[in-house]
C-alpha cells in the first residue's frame, strides 16, 4: 500500500495525507476545508466497543471526479449544430460550463475525465485508492451521481464480458481485492437495490423489504436480512453481479419502474488477518505472545450506482403520482441535503431522513474514505441537469470525513489455538506421567530383584559357613580323641620297669663301638688307595720318558737319512763338477754354448744367448745325462734340498738347449715338471733357470703347442709379474718371444695375456729384457702380417689393440741395436697392412718409419721400410699432407 501515515506523538487526533489518493487529483487545489467533522456517534461508539482495537482516526476529504460521456449517436446527429455545454481542461482539472455563447463558469475538480478517458484510468483515479484503504481496514465508498444516461452504470457496473478493457469499477475493485487477499482472508458480498425507500436483495429477490439495523454501541450499519455471500474468486463474483443485474431488471419490470429511479448498492466485506509485527518481542515470554489474539482488519467497500439525478417531471409523465415522485427521489434529495449541511458545516445533518443517507451515513462525514464520480453528458439540451450535477459535486468536495481503521482481535481463533495448546500440554503431561510411572515400576522391580539376590547370596554363604564350622568341629574332636589315646599310651609306658631301658642303652653302646671300628677300617683302606695311585703316576712318567726317547731316536734317524741324501747329492754334484772340469780340460776351446740360438726359428735378427748361471757346458751335462739317467735328474727336481733342486733344473736347462734332448725331456715329463716349478717354487733362482729351460724347449714348434696347452702362458705371465731379477725376466720374455713366433698360437697367446705379460716386462728397463720383448713383438708382428697376407686374419693388429704401439714408437730409436732392429722390423710388419695405418699415423709410427727408411744402417730394412711406405695409400696421403717425401 502506498498510503503514508504521519502521526503526532501520542496525539489522539491524527492528521493524514493520502499521497497515492491525492496523486490522482489536483494537488494545486487547496484543501476545501481543514476543519474536521467527526461523526460523533460513529467514532465514540467504535472506541467503546470491547472487541475493537481503537484505531487512530485520520481526516480525508470526499474526492470528486467528473466524467464526460462521449456523444451518443443521437447527440451526434441532433446536437451537430450546437456547441457542447461543457468544455474540459483535464490538465488544469477544470471544467467550463457554458452559460451562453460568450460566458461560462469554471469549476475545479479532483479529477477531470474526458470522453476519451479509459475505464482503466477511471478506476485508477476514482476507485483504486478507496479499494486500497478498504484492504487496510477502512470503510470506503465509491459512488456515481448524474443524470440518467450519462454513464453511471457504465462507469461502475460494466461487466466487460466481451471486452475486458470496458470492465467497470466493481469488477476491477474486486480483482484488486482478490489479488491482495490471502487464503485465510474472507471476502463476502451483498448486493441490494433501494427504490421508493424499500430495500430489495438483488441476490435473493424474495428478500424484498430489508431493514437497516444500527449497532447502538459501534454505530455499524447492517442489513441482517440481506444475503451475504462469501466469494472465493473473481469468476463467482462476476456471476453474482450478473445475477444481481438480472434481478434488478426483473424486479423493475415487475414493479413497472425504471432502473434509473433505483439505487443499486454493492457491499463488499473484507476481513484480513494482520500479521502482528514484533512490537512486544523481547519483553514478553513466548507464552504471552502466543496468547495474544490475532488481529483482523475489517474493511467494507460500498459501491453505489445512484438513481438518475434529473428532476422528476411533476406532471408525472412517467405515470407516477406526486407522492410517488416524492418518494422516488426522497433518498437522493436527502443525500443532497446532507451534503449541503456537511459542506456548510451545519450543526444538523439530516442523516435519518432517508434510507440512503442512513446506509451511507459513514460515507459522507463519517469514517469512510469516499470517492464520488459525477457523470455528465455533452448535450447542451441537458445543460440544466448537467449544471445541477456539477454543483452537487462541488458541494461534495467540501465534505470532510474522519477515517477510522477497523481492527479487532480474533478471540475465536485464539481460543482455538489455546485449546490445542492445552490439549497438547495435557497429552504431554500424561505422557510424562506414564513414563515416570513406568520408570518407578522398573526401578522397584530391579530393587526387588537385587534384594532377593542378596538374600539368596546371604543364605548360601551362611549355609557354607555353618558346614565349615561343623567340619572343623568334627576334626577338632577327632584330634582331641587321638591326643587322648596317645596320652593313655604314654601313661602306660611310664609305668614299665627300667630294665628294658638299660638293655637298650647297652645295645646302643655296642652299636657305637662297631661303628667306630668300621670307620677306622675305611680310613686304612683309603690310605692304601692313595699309595696305589702314587705308584701308578710314577709308572706313567717312565713310559712318557721312554716314548720321548723313542721319538728322539726316530728323529735322529731321519736326520741321518737326510744327511745321507744330502751327501749323496753332494756326491752327485761333486762327480758332476769333476766330470765337467775333466771335460773342460780335455776339450779346451771346443766347448759349445749350451744355450741355443733361439732367434734362429723366428727372426733374422740374432738372438741374445740365454744364459742362466752360465758355468756349465753341454758336454758335461750330456755325460751326466748318460751317467745318471734323465728320470733320476727329473726326480731330483722334487728333492727337498733347494741346492739339489736348482742343480737339477740347471742340468735340465742345459740339456734342453740341445734340440736332440728336447724330445726326451718332454717325453719324460720334464716340461710339466718345469712348468710345475714356476708355480710351486718360491725360489726366484729356480724360476729363472726353469724359465730358461722352458725358453729352450719353446724353440721347438711341438713343444710350443705343449707349453700353451699346459697353461704355460699364464704360468710365465705370473712369473713375469712376480719377478724382479732382470735375468729371470729375460728368460721369461725369451720364452714368450719364442711362442710369439708360432703362427698357430697367435690368438691363444694373446687371449691368455701373453702380449700383455710381454709388455709388462718393459718395466725392468734392462736392455736384455727389452731386447727379448722387442723380439717377441717382432715375431708376433711378422706372424700377424703373414696371416693377414694369407687372408686368415682381418682387422687391426692385436699388438696395437693391446697397446704395444706406444712402446714400439718410443723404442724405435733405442740405442741398443738388438732392440732397435727388432722394433724396426716390427714397424715394417705392422705398416704392411692398411688397417693399422690410422693408428700408426696417430701414434707417431709413421715418422719412425720415415726415419727408418732414411737412416737405418741395414740396407735391407731401409728398403723394406721404404717399400712399405710407398705401398700404403694412407701413409702417402699423410706424407703429402706433411709435405714429406718418402722417397
Ligand atoms: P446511466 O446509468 O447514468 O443511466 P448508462 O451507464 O446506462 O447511464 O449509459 C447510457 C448509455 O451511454 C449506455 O448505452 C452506455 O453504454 C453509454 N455510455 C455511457 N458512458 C459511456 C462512455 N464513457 N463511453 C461510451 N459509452 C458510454
Ligand atoms: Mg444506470
Amino acid at each position: 500500500m502506498s498510503t503514508n501515515y504521519s502521526y503526532k506523538n501520542g496525539g489522539g487526533v491524527k492528521t493524514k495525507s493520502l499521497s497515492s489518493y491525492s496523486s490522482g487529483y489536483n494537488k494545486s487545489k487547496p484543501a476545501v476545508t481543514s476543519n474536521l467533522r467527526r461523526n460523533s456517534t460513529g467514532s465514540t461508539a467504535n472506541s467503546a466497543a470491547g472487541g475493537h482495537k481503537d484505531a487512530p482516526g485520520v481526516s480525508g476529504r470526499v474526492r470528486v471526479a467528473v466524467r464526460l460521456r462521449p456523444k451518443n449517436s443521437e447527440e451526434l446527429s441532433t446536437d451537430a449544430d450546437f456547441a457542447d455545454c461543457v468544455e474540459l481542461q483535464p490538465e488544469l482539472k477544470r471544467l467550463k460550463l457554458r452559460r451562453n455563447n460568450w460566458d461560462s463558469d469554471t469549476f475545479e475538480f479532483d479529477e477531470v475525465l474526458t470522453e476519451f478517458a479509459s475505464q482503466k484510468r477511471v478506476y485508477e483515479v476514482v476507485a483504486k485508492p478507496v479499494v486500497e484503504s478498504v484492504l487496510e481496514g477502512y470503510n470506503g465508498t465509491v459512488m456515481a451521481y448524474g443524470q440518467t444516461g450519462t454513464g453511471k452504470t457504465y462507469t461502475l457496473g460494466k461487466l466487460g464480458d466481451e471486452d475486458t478493457s470496458a470492465r467497470g469499477i466493481m469488477v476491477r475493485a474486486m480483482e484488486d481485492i482478490f489479488t491482495e487477499a490471502t487464503e485465510t482472508d474472507s471476502i463476502s458480498v451483498s448486493y441490494i437495490q433501494l427504490y421508493m425507500e424499500t430495500i430489495q436483495d438483488l441476490l435473493d429477490p424474495a428478500n424484498d423489504n430489508l431493514s437497516i439495523v444500527e449497532d447502538p454501541k459501534s454505530g455499524d450499519i447492517t442489513l441482517p436480512g440481506a444475503s451475504l455471500i462469501e466469494v472465493k474468486d473473481q469468476q463467482s463474483f462476476v456471476e453474482l453481479l450478473r445475477l444481481g443485474e438480472a434481478h434488478r431488471f426483473a424486479t423493475n419490470t415487475k414493479l413497472n419502474t425504471e432502473s434509473s429511479r433505483s439505487h443499486a448498492i454493492l457491499m463488499v466485506h473484507v476481513k484480513k488477518s494482520v500479521s502482528v509485527s514484533g512490537d512486544n518481542v523481547g519483553s514478553k515470554s513466548h507464552i504471552n505472545r502466543t496468547i495474544k489474539p490475532p488481529v483482523v482488519r475489517k474493511g467494507k467497500l460500498i459501491v453505489v450506482d445512484l438513481a438518475g439525478s434529473e428532476r422528476i417531471d411533476k406532471s408525472g409523465s412517467e405515470g407516477h403520482t406526486l407522492e410517488e415522485a416524492k418518494s422516488i427521489n426522497l433518498s437522493l434529495s436527502a443525500l443532497g441535503k446532507c451534503i449541503n449541511a456537511l459542506a456548510e458545516n451545519s450543526s444538523h445533518v439530516p442523516v435519518r431522513d432517508s434510507k440512503l443517507t442512513r446506509l451511507l451515513r459513514d460515507s459522507f462525514g463519517g469514517t469512510a474514505r469516499t470517492s464520488l464520480v459525477i457523470t455528465i453528458g455533452p448535450s447542451p439540451r441537458h445543460r440544466g441537469e448537467t449544471s445541477s450535477t456539477i454543483m452537487f459535486g462541488q458541494r461534495a468536495m467540501k465534505v470532510e470525513n474522519m477515517l477510522k481503521i477497523k481492527e479487532e482481535f480474533d478471540y475465536k481463533s485464539l481460543a482455538r489455538k489455546l485449546d490445542v495448546q492445552v490439549e497438547s500440554l495435557i497429552a504431554q503431561h500424561e505422557r510424562q506421567q506414564k513414563t515416570y510411572q513406568d520408570e518407578i515400576e522398573k526401578i522397584s522391580l530391579e530393587a526387588k530383584k537385587q534384594i532377593s539376590q542378596a538374600e539368596k547370596k546371604f543364605a548360601d554363604s551362611l549355609e557354607k559357613e555353618r558346614l565349615k564350622y561343623q567340619r572343623d568341629c568334627m576334626e577338632s574332636i577327632k584330634k582331641l580323641e587321638a591326643q587322648l589315646a596317645v596320652n593313655k599310651l604314654k601313661e602306660e609306658s611310664l609305668n614299665k620297669p627300667n630294665e628294658e631301658l638299660n638293655e637298650v642303652k647297652k645295645l646302643l653302646q655296642n652299636e657305637i663301638r662297631l661303628r667306630k671300628t668300621a670307620e677306622e677300617e675305611v680310613k686304612n683302606l683309603q690310605n692304601q688307595a692313595v699309595q696305589w695311585k702314587r705308584s701308578e703316576v710314577a709308572g706313567n712318567a717312565e713310559i712318557v720318558k721312554l716314548r720321548k726317547m723313542l721319538e728322539d731316536e726316530i728323529h735322529q734317524r731321519e736326520k741321518l737319512e737326510e744327511e745321507i741324501s744330502v751327501l749323496q747329492n753332494q756326491l752327485l754334484q761333486l762327480s758332476f763338477d769333476a766330470d765337467e772340469t775333466r771335460k773342460q780340460l780335455e776339450s779346451g776351446d771346443r766347448s759349445v754354448d749350451m744355450t741355443a740360438d733361439m732367434g734362429s726359428i723366428i727372426s733374422p735378427v740374432r738372438q741374445p744367448q740365454m744364459r742362466y748361471s752360465g758355468e756349465q757346458e753341454k758336454g758335461s751335462v750330456a755325460t751326466l745325462f748318460e751317467q745318471v739317467g734323465l728320470q733320476k735328474i727329473l726326480s731330483l727336481l722334487e728333492a727337498e734340498d733347494p741346492d739339489v733342486r736348482i742343480h737339477a733344473v740347471k742340468v735340465i736347462a742345459n740339456l734342453a738347449a740341445e734340440a736332440s734332448n728336447q724330445e726326451k725331456i718332454v717325453e719324460a715329463g720334464g716340461l710339466a715338471s718345469l712348468l710345475d716349478l714356476l708355480s710351486s717354487s718360491d725360489d726366484e733362482n729356480i724360476h729363472r733357470v726353469a724359465a730358461g729351460a722352458i725358453a729352450n724347449l719353446a724353440m721347438n714348434e711341438t713343444n710350443q703347442e705343449l707349453i700353451m696347452s699346459q697353461g704355460g702362458i699364464s704360468l710365465l705371465a705370473m712369473t713375469a709379474q712376480n719377478a724382479d731379477n732382470p735375468q729371470t725376466l729375460r728368460m721369461v720374455a725369451g720364452a714368450i718371444a719364442n711362442l710369439c713366433g708360432n703362427d698357430k698360437l697367435q690368438l691363444v697367446l694373446r687371449a691368455e695375456g701373453g702380449i700383455k705379460a710381454l709388455l709388462s716386462m718393459v718395466r725392468s728397463k734392462h736392455p736384455d729384457v727389452l731386447a727379448q720383448v722387442a723380439r717377441g713383438i717382432a715375431n708376433f708382428a711378422k706372424c700377424e702380417s703373414r696371416a693377414s697376407t694369407q687372408g686368415i686374419k682381418s682387422g687391426k693388429s692385436l699388438l696395437i689393440e693391446d697397446g704395444a704401439l706406444a712402446w714400439i714408437v718410443k723404442n724405435a730409436s733405442n740405442e741398443a741395436s738388438p732392440i732397435r732392429r727388432h722394433i724396426e722390423l716390427a714397424l715394417c710388419h705392422l705398416a704392411q697392412h692398411e688397417v693399422n695405418a690410422k693408428d700408426m699415423i696417430s701414434g707417431g709410427a709413421l715418422w719412425e718409419l720415415v726415419q727408418i727408411s732414411r737412416d737405418c744402417s741395414r740396407v735391407d730394412i731401409r728398403i723394406l721400410a721404404r717399400r712399405t711406405l710407398s705401398s700404403s695409400p694412407s701413409f702417402q696421403v699423410e706424407l703429402k699432407r706433411l709435405r714429406l717425401n718418402s722417397g
